[in-house]
């Protein structure tokens, strides 16, 4: 098996963060989070220049009456790190689409979020990136 290569060394623990800590992209950046103390680490990413050609998947969530209910808020906000840091409002006022796009992830993280997303009662779709 391939070690997954090293990102960066945690500044907290000053563990190795791996691509297998990947959780998800924000905007611009990549965002990791140590499995030994649990920092979350942010490197910046130029998507498209990646050197690595793993498969990966718009992952996104279908609201059931076109737009966010408390319950499905309240589950988004168990799935992801991004949303549980928000506010209620906040959340709120980024969920007023039919469909929400969670990030573009790796397939196994990808997959790992969708199965966590229907878990909590959401419709999560995964779409090949293209
Ligand atoms: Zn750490």
């Amino acid at each position: 098996m391939i070690e997954p290569s090293v990102v960066a060394a945690c500044p907290r623990c000053s563990s190795d963060i791996t691509e297998a800590d990947f959780v998800a992209l924000d905007s611009g950046s990549a965002r990791y989070s140590c499995r030994s103390c649990g920092h979350v680490q942010h490197t910046e990413v130029l998507i498209g220049l990646e050197p690595h050609t793993s498969t990966r998947f718009v992952v996104s969530v279908r609201w059931q009456s076109g737009r966010a209910s408390t319950a499905e808020l309240v589950a988004l906000m168990q799935l992801t790190t991004k949303y549980a840091a928000m506010t209620v409002a906040d959340a709120f006022s980024e969920t007023k689409e039919a469909e929400l796009t969670l990030g573009i992830f790796e397939d196994r993280r990808a997959r790992e979020l969708q199965e966590r997303g229907r878990a909590l009662g959401l419709d999560v779709s995964i779409v090949h990136d293209t």
